[in-house]
């Protein structure tokens, strides 16, 4: 068995993010070769090669400068099959999940999304994902020759680089696709924040629709004093309350940091979906029966917004 991991760049680094297919990679416990795919992505490709890759396989041009799923797919299915890999890795954030079903397609593959969990049984690999919103798991196999799999970033430990370096190759890039054509880069507007990014915080500080528009003004103080991101429930990001990149949640990012404070969040099953796995959970709610306070480690049933005051003055201290 042969992998191929596909590294996700943020400017010319490696984001945690690929760190986390590594992993999935290692406790496959197969040989394993990372893509990274870029305009000068030299850096990018020495970072990689310093994690126990077989080779590291670079397509730089001009083309892929801008991270488009239509570009980068054709390249990806490309390198797959001349490499004759079986199984291509990608992490599930928004560019994995973008480009990875436009892999499977044009390899014919079968695409297990969200993993949280790998088997390697002598060659059959069993893999774990939600099912149900993430009420359950179900585990499932991939039956055709090659699969393609996107694994959640927060239910695989970065890996830690392994010394010595792997090998970089450049690789040939296919004639220019027709769908490429269409598609073409305009803009990019991140959120710019001092904050650690929402799957790499250890400490998430998160809050719902009942902060109404004090949310940045009763948060901000205490997530600040922790080092930490801020997070948000979906009903406090539709309400404009929070911007839409922090929702938490089924349909918003998944988390797992060692400390979760859930605040004036109800805990909708489409919430836990999101933070159900973090280390150590803090709910905060005047409500004793909100459902929050059966996933939270500590609880405390008060008004936050004396709560959350009281809290800073303490940890002041
Ligand atoms: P509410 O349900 O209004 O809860 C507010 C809580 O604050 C209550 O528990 C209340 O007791 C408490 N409270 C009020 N005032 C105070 C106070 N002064 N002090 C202390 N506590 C107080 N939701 C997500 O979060 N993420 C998702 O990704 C997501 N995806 C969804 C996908 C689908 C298809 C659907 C249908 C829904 C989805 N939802 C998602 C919405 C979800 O069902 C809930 O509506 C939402 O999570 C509720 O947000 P909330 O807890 O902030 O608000």
């Amino acid at each position: 068995m042969n992998i191929l991991v596909i590294a996700e760049l943020h400017e010319d680094s490696l984001r945690k993010s690929t760190h986390s297919a590594i992993t999935f990679a290692k406790n496959v416990g197969a040989p394993f070769s990372i893509l990274v795919l870029g305009s000068g992505a030299d850096k990018a490709a020495q970072e990689a090669a310093t994690f126990g890759a077989q080779k590291v396989l670079v397509a730089d041009d001009a083309s892929l400068k801008d991270p488009l799923a239509e570009r980068y797919a054709p390249v990806v299915a490309q390198v797959a099959k001349a490499g004759n890999f079986d199984v291509v890795v990608v992490t599930a954030s928004s560019y994995g999940k973008d480009i990875a079903p436009r892999v499977a397609a044009k390899l014919g593959a079968g695409y297990a999304t969200d993993i949280s969990g790998v088997k390697n049984d002598g060659g059959k690999l069993t893999f774990k994902r939600p099912v149900y919103a993430g009420n359950a798991f179900g585990y499932c196999e991939v039956q055709t020759p090659v699969k393609v799999v996107s694994v959640r970033q927060s239910e695989f430990a970065a890996a830690e680089p392994s010394g010595g370096a792997s090998p970089v190759e450049k690789v040939a890039l296919p004639a220019a696709d027709p769908a490429a054509a269409r598609v073409e880069f305009v803009s990019l507007e991140a959120a710019k924040s001092e904050r650690p990014d929402l799957g790499e915080a250890k400490v998430i500080v998160s809050g719902g629709r009942a902060l109404k528009e004090r949310f940045a003004e009763v948060l901000d103080p205490l997530a600040n004093l922790l080092g930490a991101a801020v997070g948000a429930s979906r009903a406090a990001c539709d309400a404009g309350y929070a911007p839409p990149e922090l929702q938490v949640g089924q349909t918003g990012r998944v988390v797992a940091p060692q400390l979760y404070f859930a605040i004036g969040i109800s805990g909708a099953i489409q919430h836990l979906a999101g933070m159900k796995g973090s280390k150590n959970i803090v709910a905060i709610n005047k409500d004793p029966e909100a459902p929050i306070f059966q996933v939270a480690d500590y609880g405390l049933v008060q008004d936050l917004f004396t709560a959350v005051p009281e809290l800073i003055t303490e940890l002041k201290k």
